[in-house]
């Protein structure tokens, strides 16, 4: 099973708690003004990799708490980061997935498409919603604008900081 991605980083302290392996999906339709990720927009752009290759490039990440999935849109092709996420979660480590869906559009979402359904049960935190110029506040942690929320998806709740 193939993604398409724009890039990975493979030690970052700014994408969720902790040192984290993150994925930058390829492919977002939104286009919020003031997106820092533009590149990262046309569908065809980026590359393909095999999941498989990517886990054991995560396997092989020294001292990481997490794996984080951005963008781009994750929720664009989510069954091979549903594949992707649970095996991550078997190494005991946690994941956390960056969104411009909102998670009530997500839960609307599941209902028909089991892989979004089983992404957000591969996800331990989403980051939700578009990111809004008009709202951007540069002190909240891991978001960009105010509407941005965390959400603890074990808990099914909204919560204050990634932890
Ligand atoms: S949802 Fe995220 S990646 Fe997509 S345009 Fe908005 S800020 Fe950029």
């Amino acid at each position: 099973m193939e993604l398409r991605i724009a890039g990975i980083t493979e030690e970052s302290v700014v994408d969720g708690p902790g040192l984290r392996f993150v994925v930058f999906v390829q492919g977002c339709r939104r286009r919020c003004p003031g997106c820092q990720n533009e590149d990262t927009w046309d569908p065809a752009g980026g590359y393909a990799v095999a999941v498989t290759e990517l886990l054991e490039q995560i396997k092989h990440a020294r001292l990481i708490k997490g794996v984080t999935f951005s963008g781009g849109e994750p929720f664009l092709q989510p069954a091979p980061l549903a594949w992707l996420g649970r095996q991550v979660k078997k190494l005991g480590l946690d994941v956390v997935t960056f969104t411009g869906y909102t998670w009530e559009e997500l839960l609307s979402l599941a209902q028909e498409n089991r892989a979004v359904k089983e992404l957000l049960e591969a996800s331990d935190y989403l980051v939700d919603g578009p990111f809004i110029l008009s709202e951007r506040d540069l002190s909240l942690p891991f978001r960009g604008s105010r509407n941005q929320r965390i959400i603890d998806l074990h808990k099914e709740r909204v919560v204050e900081d990634l932890d």
